[in-house]
């Protein structure tokens, strides 16, 4: 095999797929783990409060162990800090092979396996695991490309001295140009930050406006673009990546539009507008989910699409699984000739224990091919 090439890819560095990156370095399958974020459980550091604590609990009923020991929270809970640091240093001490900022883009389907493009190339793999949890960054819809635009603020440093596009009128926007703010304020830096929103006023709460209101107060420069709505990706002359919003808009009785429009390269560019399930990336890698009927589904409502998966996590797409959050709280298990519902509680536990069930499975299927040879 060459570098490129792999038996396992495994797509989202959370306890799912880190606990799947183990296992195959356990089990000796060729495997690459890859992470969107800055580090690992990047997830969890985003989604949990500052020092909360994290719990090692367990789905009701359940009396399966952590199958991952080394990943299962402590008994006497911890602050999601120090379960973050514990990870870290479990995956550089386990020397997991890991690539962080490699976002998933994706998949085509080849004679032994698949095609994988990502943020950072194309990998050649037999099998993927999807592991990348259930809350997925919205995608600015434009003419065009806006796949540069980030959507999580990494780095508030890396604005300084740029004018800066905040897109999102809610309080992660709000919160995402306060840290902004603070940076360029402490480097000397009087360039705005220009916040933009489809709709003409924001909806933030008041301890995030008071956050907001300090910064400007000790002299944040902000321009305000209510009813601002991002219209095309695209390459100037260049080849800069840009995108072009527009500000303001009035269609004439003649039919004629006169408009106004700014045009920010797109590394000035920070998308906050929200997260959705992983349905529509399901839906766009051709992985088939059934709608509940009435009575048939006891955890999802009436209407609800629930990916449909084996018992050990394979999709519709032989050779693709999925695990952890991204199939929470339920899924269609396909047994034998009956198509079930089945309970998955988002949870720590769940999320590592699916890894387990889906590399043993690999594991079985690795040795019947090869004993096939
Ligand atoms: C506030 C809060 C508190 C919670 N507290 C607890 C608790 O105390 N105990 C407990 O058991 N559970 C708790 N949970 C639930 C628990 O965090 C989840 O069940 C668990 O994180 C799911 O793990 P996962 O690996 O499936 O997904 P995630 O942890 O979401 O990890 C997915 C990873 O994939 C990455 N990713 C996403 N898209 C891509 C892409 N396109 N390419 C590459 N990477 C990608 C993400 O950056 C992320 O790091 C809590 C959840 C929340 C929101």
């Amino acid at each position: 095999m060459t570098q490129q090439e792999y038996e396992v890819l495994i797509i989202g560095a959370g306890p799912a797929g880190v606990a799947a990156a183990y296992l195959c370095h356990q089990q000796g399958i060729s495997y690459l783990l890859i992470e969107s974020g800055k580090r690992v459980f990047q997830g969890i550091a985003t989604t949990y409060p500052a020092g909360k604590n994290v719990f090692p609990s367990r789905p009701k009923d359940s009396e399966e162990p952590f199958r991952v020991t080394a990943l299962q929270p402590p008994d006497k809970p911890v602050t999601v800090e120090k379960y973050l640091q514990y990870v870290e240093h479990f995956v550089e001490h386990e020397e997991l092979n890991l690539q962080l900022e490699t976002q998933f883009e994706d998949v085509q389907e080849e004679r032994q396996g698949y095609l994988v493009s990502t943020s950072k190339g194309a990998l050649r793999v037999k099998r993927i695991i999807l592991s990348f949890g259930s809350s997925i960054p919205k995608e600015l819809t434009v003419y065009g490309d806006a796949k540069m635009v980030a959507k999580t603020l990494d780095d508030p440093k890396k604005y300084i001295g740029m004018r800066t596009l905040v897109i999102g009128g809610g309080n992660t926007a709000a919160d995402v140009i306060s840290s902004i703010l603070r940076a360029k304020r402490e480097a000397e830096d009087d360039q705005p930050v220009y916040w933009a929103h489809i709709a003409a006023t924001f909806d933030v709460n008041k301890e995030t406006a008071q956050r907001l209101g300090e910064e400007i107060l000790l002299g944040g420069h902000v321009r305000l673009l209510p009813g601002a709505q991002p219209r095309i990706g695209e390459v100037d002359k260049y080849g800069v990546d840009r995108l072009v919003i527009r500000t303001s808009e009035v269609r004439q009785s003649d039919g004629i539009e006169i408009y106004n429009a700014l045009s920010f390269p797109m590394q000035n560019v920070l998308a906050c507008i929200g997260s959705q399930g992983p349905l529509p990336v399901f839906d766009k890698l051709g992985l088939q989910s059934i709608a509940c009927t009435e009575g048939v589904c006891r955890v999802a409502k009436e209407g609800d699409r629930l990916l449909l998966l084996t018992a050990d996590f394979e999709s519709t797409r032989k050779g693709i699984y999925v695990i952890g959050g991204g199939i929470s709280p339920s899924f269609m298990c396909i047994s034998g000739s009956s198509i079930q519902e089945r309970k998955h509680p988002n949870l720590i536990h769940t999320a590592i224990n699916d890894a387990y069930t889906v590399v043993i499975a690999i594991r079985e299927k690795i040795d019947g091919e090869l004993s096939k040879q």
